[in-house]
């Protein structure tokens, strides 16, 4: 474990009581830093300014969560310089063998990542790195250019989930969804890098690797006797990208894909955006006869006057509509207020994130169209999935 501890406001404290005060201050930080941890354990050494290494080699994120609790406590009585009182408050920032790297340089990079993070709290504060590629990590840049090698390097991979017809029970279509086979973090699913990407101006390429893999993969279904509708979620910048029309007509023509088994799903935030330059591109994409979805529907972006403007097809709930559904009534109704809006404009309308035979059951009763959640399958390689779309019917989710 390596901790990295900053004082609060020391160059403040530099700056009216003088230099020399200053440094009394570092030493003494330095003794009560020193007294708060083990001493046969651990080092303490000062590594810059105001700022100050503990190397605990072998202890775990509980044991320092204890050391920092410590270390805190360490520093609320006031340091008394000359005849002067200074309340000086500390951050911390937690980087952890072997968790987060195996070499001194790289957990002291994620060490230094969460002390950032702990000094932009307002309190004093103490953060354990944690690897989500959140957009206010310094690693953005990293990520983007690691990014531009994974797709050359076959690290990008799709993944798919099942979407199934509350009706007949059986599996309808399928949702593409990216996923990044990183070296060393793992399995990253696209909430975690796609803003970065976008941010990075590799949107489109993306954009381009997720299409032409999943009009491949629909083609081998189409080979075994599936016949699947094909969902491709799209980024508000893509729906502002002109080439992009003629991308998917290509694309569709390629694989000889029928256009009505793709649908595009943008979220409602596309809606408020640039309306009239998305609007024009939702309208080639119309004429090509490919459907559009709107995502994550009931947000809390989506205006329901532009929403009546664009040629929708499809509406699906927000997985966040159905967390507390069958029970509590509030969010029962907002459910049913939204089936109603869909309806009324025309669109069919998915359930995101059924996870339990209750909340089909609902969903069914309330009059939505199609399901997709854990409880079908959750999102998985292509070669998983072949036995689950081929069942003459799903689970037996007895709908009485
Ligand atoms: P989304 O389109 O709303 O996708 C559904 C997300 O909910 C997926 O997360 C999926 O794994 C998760 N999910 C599905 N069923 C359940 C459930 O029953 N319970 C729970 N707790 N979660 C469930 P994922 O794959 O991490 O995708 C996150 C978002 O990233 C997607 O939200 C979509 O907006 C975006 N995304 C994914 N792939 C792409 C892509 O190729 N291009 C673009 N532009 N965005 C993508
Ligand atoms: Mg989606
Ligand atoms: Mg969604």
């Amino acid at each position: 474990m390596l901790l990295l501890v900053d004082l609060d406001g020391f160059s403040e404290i530099n700056t009216f009581l003088g230099v020399a005060n200053g440094d009394r201050l570092l030493t003494e930080a330095g003794q009560r830093i020193r007294r708060a941890v083990d001493p046969d354990r651990a080092l303490v050494a000062r590594l810059g300014e105001d700022e100050f290494g503990v190397l605990l080699g072998d202890a775990d994120e509980v044991e320092a969560e204890l050391v920092c609790e410590e270390l805190r406590r360490s520093f609320v009585p006031p340091f008394l310089i000359g005849s002067t009182r200074a309340a000086v408050s500390i951050d911390i920032g937690v980087g952890l063998f072997p968790e987060h790297g195996s070499d001194l340089e790289t957990v002291l990079g994620c060490a230094s990542t969460a002390l950032s993070r702990a000094k932009g709290e307002d309190q004093s504060s103490i953060q354990v790195y944690r690897s989500t590629l959140s957009a206010t990590d310094t690693s953005r840049v990293e990520v983007v250019a690691e990014l531009r090698d994974a797709i050359d390097a076959d690290q990008l991979l799709v993944f798919y989930q099942p979407q199934a017809d509350l009706l007949t029970q059986r599996v309808r279509g399928v949702e593409a969804l990216l996923r990044w086979e990183h070296p060393e973090r793992g399995l990253l699913t696209a909430g975690e890098f796609i803003s970065h990407a976008e941010r990075g101006g590799l949107g489109q390429e993306l954009r381009r690797f997720v299409v032409q893999t999943a009009a491949r993969q629909w083609l081998s279904w189409q080979a075994l006797g599936l016949d699947l509708e094909l969902a491709i979620n799209l980024s508000p910048v893509d729906v502002l990208d002109p080439s992009l029309p003629d991308e998917i007509a290509e694309t569709i023509s390629r694989y000889d894909i029928p256009s009505w088994n793709v649908v595009l799903e943008i979220t409602e935030r596309t809606l408020i955006g640039d309306e009239r330059r998305a609007r024009a591109v939702a309208e080639r994409l119309r004429r090509i006869g490919v459907r559009l979805s709107i995502d994550d529907f009931g947000t809390g972006y989506s205006s329901l006057a532009s929403l009546r403007r664009f040629p929708i097809h499809q509406v699906k709930l927000d997985q966040s509509l159905f967390a507390d559904v069958p029970g509590d009534e509030g969010a029962e109704a907002i459910v049913g207020g939204c089936i109603e809006i869909a309806h009324g404009l025309g669109a069919r309308v998915v359930a995101e994130g059924i996870e339990t035979r209750q909340q089909w059951r609902f969903a069914y009763a309330m009059g939505c169209d199609i399901a997709q959640g854990y409880l079908i399958g959750r999102p998985a390689p292509p070669e998983d999935l072949v036995a689950l779309l081929d069942a003459p019917r799903l689970i037996p989710l007895s709908v009485a």
